[in-house]
């Protein structure tokens, strides 16, 4: 590990990725290789989560593709040094931002889209002009061997390099001296890089997890309410950052809100979801457990079974739960829905406030009032009114947390800007030198004070 990252500096110290057309080749390269490797790649994912190939191609292949042409075509704009204005004592300066890349950068994966999230933050990272270490997910070690064959297919180590293996391996690359880590995964493990990053002063984006409620009010359009959130909840089995995690609807809307979730649960998955080929599994035996044994309290209105030998949870939704259930008490992060509900907003802004701020928040209702007031008394990562997860699939729309749901952002030009350093130059005139700024000069207190306040 500590060869790679001296050669990765080295490299890096020798100005190979600093250009435009250097960063703009390698971004395509990579759109190359993700294209050559779409076939292993969907089958690392049907081996590893039981991914169809709808959901593996768009929710992990087209996501990095367009992604890339975002990248491409908006490079050259996002690296031009930015000329910024200046105030009067500094006549005759050129003020710039000079966009620097922070040089090598460990990015660190969940196995949840375990190639999407692996790769996502590459992205930014080379059009920043950084090198980069990937450590995928070992819970998905099919699709963290087939990222490694492929980039080193791909790219010299000295410039993109993947280290697989667990926490050990996380924790001895984290030694070295990096200069940017960029985490994603769960809140618990989210602390602990912070922590190890802080020994050496490492920056850090932290891209977590938590609950994100969804709150369905009684204007909402309950058919299509229900359709997106059977949608947003169910795709890879509830194993999304974003996913809702509970609903809180209004109870004049639950009943009719329930029975038309069945409706869209049965028309996505079928009679009996866990025999349908394309339903996403469960990564492994714990989460399996940890996610069965919510079924413990509340009243299944909806699903319920298990197939433990394929760790495969059906499509649930949970009714009479409290805020005191474990359900309620940790991200779920699999395909059981708790519902509450509420009579009054200001309810709901207090129970989600009460709590650390989600990562993604949505709201079904049409007033647009009451979207106006969610959106400014609950602060959360980002999030929808009127549908689920779909804000994440805009380039131009940052996505990253808040709180304990994690620090920074990325995608488009977010991206970008996370794995780059603004540095602020003043580029002085010498063809004179105002002498109010210097000791002993008669009018330099009036003219600092009128300038500067
Ligand atoms: P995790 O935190 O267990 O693991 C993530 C990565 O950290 C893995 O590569 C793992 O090897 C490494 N790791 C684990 N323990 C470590 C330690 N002690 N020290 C150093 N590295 C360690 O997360 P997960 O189970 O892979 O993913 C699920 C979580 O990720 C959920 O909480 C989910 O909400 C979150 N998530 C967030 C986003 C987002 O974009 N905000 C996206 C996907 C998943």
């Amino acid at each position: 590990m500590q060869t790679i990252v001296q050669q990765q500096k080295r490299w890096y110290e020798e100005g190979h990725t600093k250009s435009y057309q250097f960063r703009k080749d390698q971004l395509l390269r990579m759109k190359k290789m993700i294209g050559t490797f779409e076939k292993p790649i969907i089958e690392a994912l049907k081996f590893d989560l039981n991914k169809s190939e709808f959901e593996a191609y768009v929710s992990e292949i087209a996501f990095l593709k367009s992604e890339i042409d975002h990248h491409v075509k908006h490079l050259k704009q996002w690296m031009n040094p930015q000329k910024v204005k200046a105030p009067l004592t500094h006549k005759g300066s050129k003020n710039m931002i000079y966009k620097e890349p922070y040089g090598t950068v460990l990015v660190i994966a969940p196995w949840n889209y375990p190639f999407q999230l692996a790769l996502a933050p590459v992205l930014g990272a080379i059009a920043a002009g950084n090198t980069v270490i990937i450590k995928p997910s070992e819970l998905t070690p099919t699709v963290s061997w087939v990222i490694k064959k492929m980039v080193e297919q791909y790219f010299s180590p000295n410039y993109i390099a993947v280290v697989e293996g667990d926490k050990k391996v996380t924790q001895e690359l984290m030694e070295q001296p990096l200069d940017y880590i960029f985490f994603t995964g769960s809140v618990p493990v989210g602390r602990k890089i912070m922590e190890k990053a802080s020994h050496q002063l490492i920056p850090v984006t932290l891209e977590l997890g938590g609950k994100s409620p969804a709150i369905i009010n009684k204007d909402a359009a309950i058919d299509l309410a229900a359709k997106r959130i059977v949608w947003g909840k169910f795709t890879n089995a509830g194993q999304t950052c974003i996913a809702p995690d509970y609903l809180l609807v209004h109870h004049e809307v639950k009943a009719p809100l329930i029975k038309a979730m069945k409706k869209y649960i049965h028309k996505f998955y079928g009679d009996r979801p866990l025999e349908n080929p394309d339903y996403v599994k469960i990564v492994n035996d714990q989460h399996f457990e940890r996610i069965s044994s919510y079924l413990n309290a509340g009243t299944v209105v909806s699903g319920g079974s298990l197939d433990e030998k394929r760790q495969m949870i059906e499509p649930t939704i949970l009714d009479q739960v409290n805020w005191s259930d474990p359900v309620m008490q940790d991200e779920i992060f699999g395909p059981i829905l708790p519902v509450l509900t509420f009579d009054h907003l200001s309810e709901v802004i207090t129970q989600v406030n009460n709590r650390p701020k989600p990562l993604a928040l949505y709201y079904f209702g049409e007033s647009e009032t009451d979207q106006e007031e969610i959106m400014t008394s609950i602060p959360f990562g980002g999030g929808c009114i009127n549908d689920t997860l779909y804000h994440i699939l805009n380039p131009h729309l940052p996505f990253g947390g808040v709180g304990e749901s994690g620090m920074g952002s990325y995608h488009g030009q977010a991206s970008f800007d996370t794995f780059t350093h603004l540095k602020s130059i003043t580029k002085q005139t010498t063809k004179f030198d105002q002498k109010f700024r210097y000791p002993g000069s008669s009018f330099g207190l009036t003219l600092i004070k009128k300038v500067l306040g």
